[in-house]
């Protein structure tokens, strides 16, 4: 949450992103940091926006898996996502334990600067004004209210904007998975791994996950639709039963955990895809789950969360140098994330559709890549694939040029509008059918350019903001 007055400003000499664009920002967060989440298998995307916001260090020598990719067996054939192969050394990500990461960057948004206050939960937020009002309660449960320049919802899935002010979310049936994990003591990864990488393997019902974390522990975990779940679920006693009968009946992953044992319990979290109507407004934004939340195959939910955060504040300091006005700001962010969001979705929802056959996502993802014309035409391109799935195609395309984007989400939102119209979801059939969400009511038009007939763009160099690109095609 950015404010214009209030406290917090620390002493000592400002470091380099602080000094770069020095905004008064304060953090309510209702927990106590460090605490358990789940999400922990990362995109190389997060490594320039680490450093970006001065965390990477940090983050780099704290100890947590190195990642340099990852393997899809889908329908029992790997597709082998090598990032150090395919774009060099400095392609990696981290496999990590969130309470650690997550602490690493709550105390490195301190040392930015930021007033942060842990057990500081927001009770009410009131849009009707220009600039928000927010109350939240101290962990003594006294009540405080403030009116912000800006309010950065960045509430996860609680979504206090959408799911409690707006009531605006839309979630998709096909798409209402359940999760079911723990941590074992001893695994391997799939022959032919990247080192460090997460393997993601198909079942009939499902897929899991198999994550190598540090110290040897290793995080398991199975998603279905909650129709499949809640049937398995009334077969066992425990969840930890479920989940061990789960693995059995997978040889892939039985094997790969064989001579480990189970050493934590089994957790279980809905893990239901939606989207926010609205990602911004007058004085506001939404970033991560709080404005989107996809199905965790691509192991994208930290990348959306901190891309969103980094284009949500260039948004901001663009719109108080006066770069753009605060609409311009609004409209790019629409389009930016809205297009990410769902070329991703498209991706992981092709993948779903069709588990027995991985050229057809193979196929897709050249499509959403490349902006080709039809299915027909494409050849399946693992090269593709992996530019998407690595989030690097989002950090291309709104860094620089951005064309392809623009076609593939307009053709999406086409084809959406067709295949809505010819075969809409039927509640109850097989999960796992393609069904977007009704993206048309998305609006793309940020396709349209400034006012002024430019183009924006996301910088980082020499400070993060926006830029009118200078050579608008409009
Ligand atoms: C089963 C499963 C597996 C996943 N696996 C992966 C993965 O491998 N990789 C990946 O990248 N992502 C994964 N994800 C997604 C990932 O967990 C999320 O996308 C990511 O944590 C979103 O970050 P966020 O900052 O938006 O929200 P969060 O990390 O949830 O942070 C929200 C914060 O807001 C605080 N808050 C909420 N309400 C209030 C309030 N009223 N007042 C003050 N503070 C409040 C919360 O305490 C919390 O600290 C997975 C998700 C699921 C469900």
């Amino acid at each position: 949450m950015c404010s214009s007055p209030g406290a917090g400003r620390r002493a000592q000499p400002p470091p380099r992103f602080w000094r770069k664009r020095a905004k008064k920002v304060t953090l309510l967060e209702r927990t106590g940091f460090p605490r358990y989440h789940i999400g922990e298998s990362l995109l190389p995307t997060v490594v320039p926006i680490l450093e970006l916001s001065g965390a990477k260090r940090a983050v780099d020598s704290h100890g947590f898996t190195k990642k340099w990719g990852a393997i899809f067996r889908w329908g029992g054939v790997d597709t082998v996502v090598d990032w150090k192969e395919m774009y060099g050394e400095d392609h990696h990500a981290w496999q990590v334990d969130r309470s650690s990461f997550d602490a690493i960057l709550l105390n490195n948004a301190e040392e930015q600067g930021v007033n942060v206050l842990e057990g500081a939960r927001v009770e009410r937020i009131d849009l009707s004004e220009a600039h928000p009002w927010v109350r939240w309660t101290d962990p003594e449960g006294v009540a405080n209210e403030a009116q912000y320049s800006y309010l950065v919802d960045a509430s996860g899935r609680a979504g206090l904007i959408s799911a409690q002010y707006h009531h605006d979310r839309k979630s998709n049936e096909a798409f209402e998975n359940v999760a079911i994990w723990s941590y074992w003591d001893r695994a391997r990864p799939l022959p032919g791994t990247p080192a460090g990488g997460i393997n993601s393997i198909s079942t009939e019902d499902g897929w899991f996950w198999v994550i190598p974390l540090a110290n040897g522990q290793w995080s398991v975990g199975y998603v279905t639709h909650r129709d499949v779940f809640r049937e398995q679920r009334r077969r066992h006693a425990t969840d930890d039963e479920l989940l061990e009968h789960l693995i059995d009946a997978v040889p892939a992953v039985r094997e790969l955990l064989a001579g480990g044992s189970r050493c934590a319990r089994t957790r279980i979290e809905q893990d239901y895809s939606y989207m926010a109507g609205r990602f911004c407004g007058p004085g506001y934004y939404l970033i991560g789950d709080a404005a989107c939340f996809l199905d965790p195959l691509l192991s994208t939910g930290v990348h959306l969360a901190l891309f969103s955060a980094m284009l949500a504040s260039a948004c901001i300091v663009s719109t108080l140098d006066g770069t753009v006005t605060d609409e311009e700001a609004r409209k790019f962010y629409e389009y930016g994330l809205r297009g990410t969001y769902v070329r991703l979705f498209t991706l992981v929802a092709n993948m779903y559709e069709r588990r027995a056959d991985p050229q057809y996502y193979l196929r897709t993802a050249r499509r959403l890549n490349r902006g080709s014309a039809s299915s027909a035409e494409d050849e399946p391109s693992v090269r593709d694939f992996v530019d998407l799935s690595a989030g690097l195609a989002d950090l291309r395309d709104l860094t620089g040029d951005d064309r392809w984007t623009r076609a593939v989400v307009d053709r999406f939102a086409a084809q959406a509008r067709e295949e809505q119209v010819n075969s809409p979801h039927q509640p109850g059939t097989t999960p796992g059918g393609l069904n977007f969400y009704p993206v048309h009511s998305v609006p793309f038009d940020l396709a349209a350019p400034t006012d002024t007939g430019e183009v924006l763009q996301l910088v980082v160099d020499p400070a993060l903001g926006l830029r009118r690109r200078p050579d608008g095609r409009h």
